[in-house]
């Protein structure tokens, strides 16, 4: 169990997460170079994300070791961010949750017909997989989140595997693998990209989405936090699976950065983009804390999530 303290210090604005973590290089390009973008997280905690100069990827730096994150995803990531304690995945993430899968299952329709072999990658409640396997197709499921895994076995009776690595499928084994906000997760995404492309066939397709850091409407900062150690635009997301030899499908409507990707036999393309890292600073500019506290902005975002937890307890009762 986590000291109080521990459990606290993920919690007291303008003081930094209980972390040491280390330096690193750009996963996607392998640059040491880099440009600060943020100091602060949505919770106005200290947490100091870099822009790679040479790509634009964005990371956590330092970057949390594996066990740092561990840690985090046992103890503080789902009381502060999912607001899941005891009694399984809340109403709010499973009404969404379905919603998505439903729109995932309409989109990636043409590939998703009887026999054809499925893996979605990080598959949470398992909602997506009991829709792929309604229109008869074989899914499989990868999901590290021991309770969300334990619930998709038991609410629809899917096959969740707790890891993936390397060799633990063949090479062109599947038709389609999905990936919903995931890489953001990973210490390592363009090795992972890498991998879930080798485990798919010559003319399969893959779904990847991640969020936005560009994206508008939002205040900066509120795009950081501590479960996310990478962050991506369209340009370093489709970079990263150009890199895996994946290229945008022009038969499926792309929306920002949620994706359906096809293998090319185009040749490696330069792991750059000249001029972005610049971009993202000053797209990513903080408002000032001192600022944004008074302006009273942060107050809606907290009652949001506080009124789903209400919500989801009278919902229980
Ligand atoms: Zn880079």
């Amino acid at each position: 169990m986590p000291s109080p303290r521990y459990f606290l210090k993920h919690f007291v604005p303008f003081t930094g997460y209980p972390y040491t973590g280390s330096p690193t290089a750009c996963n996607l390009c392998g640059s040491p170079h880099s440009v600060t973008v943020a100091e602060t997280d949505r919770r106005l905690k200290v947490l100091k994300s870099v822009a790679c100069t040479d790509c634009g990827l964005i990371r956590t730096d330092p970057m949390p070791t594996p066990d740092e994150l561990s840690e985090y995803y046992a103890t503080a990531y789902r009381a502060d961010y999912q607001l899941a304690f005891a009694g399984g995945p809340p109403r709010h993430h499973l009404n969404r949750s379905a919603r998505e899968a439903a729109f995932r299952a309409d989109l990636l329709a043409p590939k998703l017909v009887p026999g054809a072999r499925l893996l979605d990658f990080g598959s949470g409640s398992g909602e997506f997989l009991a829709a792929a396997r309604s229109r008869g197709v074989e899914a499989i499921g990868v999901e590290p989140g021991r309770d969300y895994a334990n619930f998709a076995r038991a609410q629809h009776g899917v096959e969740v595997l707790d890891d993936a690595g390397e060799g633990r499928f063949p090479d062109g084994h599947f038709d389609v693998i999905s990936s919903h906000h995931v890489f953001e997760h990973l210490r390592n995404p363009a090795d992972v990209m890498e991998r879930l492309a080798r485990w798919l066939k010559p003319d399969g397709i893959i779904y990847a989405a991640v969020p936005n850091m560009a994206a508008t409407g939002k205040p900066p900062h509120e795009r950081f936090h501590f479960a996310h150690v990478h962050g991506f635009v369209r340009e370093t997301f489709d970079l990263m699976a150009r890199r895996a030899g994946l290229v945008p499908h022009t038969d499926y409507q792309r929306e920002d950065t949620t994706v359906v990707y096809r293998k090319t036999d185009a040749p490696p393309v330069r792991l750059t983009n000249p001029g972005l890292a610049d971009r993202l600073v000053s797209e990513l500019r903080p408002m000032n804390p001192g600022i944004y506290l008074a302006s009273g902005a942060w107050i809606w975002p907290a009652l949001r999530r506080n009124a789903k937890a209400v919500r989801d307890g009278l919902a229980r009762r």
